[in-house]
């Protein structure tokens, strides 16, 4: 199987206009076969990212920023579960990005962004982001069209930084139909375990959907850069979602190529008597 065709065929093309609505969720380009099959193919992904995450972590140079978006119940939470399944969670700093707050909102708008970037080492995970300020925002006006179009120049100038600091940014959307959408809500209401899920506000979003797709595809085509490319994940079916991330991620990892570092040379370890 040619390894890297299932990144670029979810690759979000730097100035090209992403085309969502085009792509099927339910699909599974380059799958490696079935559901079991996949899930196998998975897990062995699972041991590659965890073995490639303790090299960045030893190297201690660089880092990964993971950026999740999707629409309500798209399956964020899932694919930070199933995707960093056995990743030392000593390198991970995974962040949820919620409603500002007062003190954040007395800021620029990336300035709590930028506290939650990962070191040198980590990968970090963000469950939303950012792209909030482009997407919620724009869908209920909550600032003038003025204010919000200037914010992605400032995005992708946010990203070339981190990219020049050594930071990798990959970034996932997560793309479900509606009808999987309506499904998974419905499964929010009527299952015990997942009702704490459930928000009134959920389906008043749900409303808004069209508006969400069309400030996904402009905030898609704006910002794929080189150095921060979107990958837009068919998420209907989640056991092909997080073989489709891991794929990507572990891909990104291997190009980075992250080394343990070369022991002490003032160390002769030969002569090292430890009793
Ligand atoms: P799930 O998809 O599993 O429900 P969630 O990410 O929606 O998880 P919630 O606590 O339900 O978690 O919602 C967080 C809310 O915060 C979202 O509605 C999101 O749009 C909102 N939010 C995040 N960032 C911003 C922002 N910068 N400005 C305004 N709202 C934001
Ligand atoms: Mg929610």
């Amino acid at each position: 199987m040619d390894r890297r065709a299932i990144l670029d065929d979810l690759l979000v093309p730097p100035g090209a206009s992403a085309h969502i609505a085009k792509i099927d969720p339910a699909s599974t380009p380059h799958a490696p076969g079935d559901r079991a099959t996949t899930e196998a193919a998975s897990a062995e992904l699972n041991r590659e990212l965890a073995d490639l995450q303790l090299r960045l972590w030893a190297e201690a140079e660089r880092s990964v920023l993971v950026v999740l978006q999707a629409m309500d119940a798209g399956g964020k939470d899932g694919t930070v579960k199933k995707v960093f399944a056995g990743v030392n969670p000593q390198g991970c700093r995974v962040t949820s990005f919620k409603a500002p707050s007062e003190e954040e909102q007395a800021h620029d708008f990336l300035w709590r962004v930028h506290q939650a970037v990962p070191r040198a080492g980590e990968i970090g995970i963000f469950n939303r982001s950012h792209y909030e300020e482009v997407l919620i925002v724009r869908v209920h006006d909550l600032v003038p069209e003025k204010v919000w179009s200037k914010r992605y120049r400032a995005i992708a100038d946010f990203e070339a930084l981190l990219a020049d600091s050594g930071t990798t940014v990959v970034k996932f959307f997560l793309h479900i139909s509606k009808e999987e959408q309506a499904e998974r809500f419905r499964k929010r209401v009527a299952k015990p375990h997942k009702r704490w899920k459930f928000r009134l506000a959920d389906l008043e979003e749900r409303k808004h959907w069209d508006a969400y797709a069309a400030a996904y595809e402009d905030a898609l085509s704006k910002t794929s850069t080189a150095a921060a490319p979107w990958y837009v994940v068919p998420a209907d079916h989640k056991w092909y979602r997080d073989f489709a991330v891991l794929s990507v991620l572990v891909g990104t990892l291997r190009s980075m190529d992250p080394k343990y570092p070369p022991p002490d040379p003032s160390i002769d370890l030969d002569s090292i008597v430890i009793d």
